[in-house]
């Protein structure tokens, strides 16, 4: 089955026919007998509980990403922080450290700050390569987290080399492909372990639920000399990370998923490879238009002289995504120009069948020093483009007047 078939193929079975898996509005299941209640209650017996614990709903979505990912199981996440943090929390202690890019989500630079007050600290590589990240690896690290394209650096990882150095060291890869979708690539193909997506972008579509999901290949083994917490989990063999999670702090903390926004995710699950086929095919089109522009540059990794763009073709099929980032020559000429367009919104989100633009250092990137946001590729004329679906000769006729205009 090709993409668009199997989305809609691999979906669970529902009870009566339905098409769509139901939305199982409620808090908790009866059950016909305490025994069957200790048994489901306790993940002994299949069933549910309690919807922080597991829900039928949810269920269907976590089934669906994962056989769309090509992953043993998955857990949903009440948003794409909640699964960046459980993804992480799952196997870290105090004394643990972390590798990452600097090009990061400024939520997800933020977290690795938050999470030092725990004794768990993070190093930094401007970009995550092999030869980067190497002299990182110290006896404490336990992780290697980056984004499979960065939101907004728009750096892409090589991941067959970054994770044969990271397997080579004995140490997981997780990725977060928000920005790349399963549309443009499958991680696991090439190496990656967990992947994590906030499924409140491109996985949505609608811009209509917060939400995140965490997705195991089920191909590192998490020795307990190492990775302590795990001692009790050997007996799961594969599954043993997806068990301690959900056994331990997902349940725990409580970052469930609403039933109700896993029904909106499958509804625009069944879209994605439609949409981005148009996001991808208007983000081309429109960076191309733009490079042709006086007065602004642009960012995209689908251009020719972009330093990602042999790697948009060996990995990710030829397409790059449809986040662009625009250079505009200062501050108050970036304000103009979101402010001039007609079909932008100026919204902090992407992934959006609208087309989304926002000033990040103003915004996503306030609590990060300059240092931090030039790493990030965050410049203060920096204006981050998440195009969307609609037809590619209004979009462009919007930003040739909005460009004029900010002259
Ligand atoms: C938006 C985003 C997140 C955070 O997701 P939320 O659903 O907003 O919590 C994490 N990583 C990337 C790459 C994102 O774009």
């Amino acid at each position: 089955m090709n993409f668009n078939t199997s989305i809609l193929h691999s979906a669970p079975e529902n009870e009566n026919g339905s098409t769509m898996s139901p939305i199982y509005q409620v808090s908790a299941f009866a059950q016909g007998s305490a025994e069957k209640l200790e048994q489901v209650f306790n993940n002994k017996a299949p069933g549910f509980a309690y919807s922080r614990i597991g829900n039928p709903t949810v269920d269907a979505f976590e089934k669906r990403i994962a056989a769309l990912e090509g992953g043993i199981g998955a857990i949903a996440c009440s948003s794409g922080m909640a699964a960046v943090t459980m993804s992480l929390l799952n196997i870290l202690q105090a004394g643990d450290e972390i590798i990452a890019g600097s090009g990061l989500f400024g939520g997800t630079i933020d977290l690795f700050r938050d999470l030092e007050a725990f004794g768990i600290n993070t190093r930094f590589a401007e970009t995550v390569t092999a030869e980067n990240i190497k002299p990182l690896f110290t006896e404490h690290t336990r992780a290697v987290f980056t984004e499979l394209i960065g939101n907004p650096k728009l750096d892409i990882v090589d991941l067959k080399s970054v994770s044969e150095l990271c397997h080579s060291k004995g140490i997981p890869l997780i990725i977060d492909s928000t920005t790349a979708t399963p549309y443009l690539i499958h991680p696991f193909e090439f190496g990656a372990d967990i992947v994590v997506h906030s499924t409140s972008k491109y996985i949505n579509g609608g811009g209509n639920s917060i939400s995140g999901v965490i997705i195991d290949s089920g191909s590192f083994r998490f020795e307990a000399e190492r990775y302590k917490g795990f001692k009790e989990y050997k007996k799961f063999g594969k599954f043993a990370y997806l068990a301690k999670l959900r056994n331990g702090l997902w349940r725990n903390t409580g970052a469930c998923l609403s039933p109700f926004n896993a029904f909106m995710n499958m509804v625009g699950l069944e879209t994605l490879g439609l949409r981005m086929e148009r996001c991808c095919s208007n983000a081309q089109k429109l960076a191309e238009f733009l490079s042709t522009q006086d007065g602004v540059t642009v960012n995209y990794p689908g251009l020719p002289d972009n330093p990602y763009h042999e790697l948009v073709q060996s990995q990710l099929g030829g397409r790059a995504g449809a986040i662009l980032t625009l250079r505009a020559g200062s501050k108050e000429r970036a304000f103009k120009l979101i402010n001039s367009l007609q079909y932008a919104f100026s919204a902090t989100n992407i992934g959006d069948v609208r087309t989304l633009v926002i000033h990040p250092s103003s915004t996503i990137y306030t609590h990060s020093s300059e240092a931090a946001q030039l790493s990030a590729g965050v410049y203060s004329d920096t204006i981050r483009v998440s195009v969307g679906i609609e037809d590619i000769e209004d979009l462009t006729a919007d930003f040739a007047q909005a460009i004029e205009r900010s002259r």
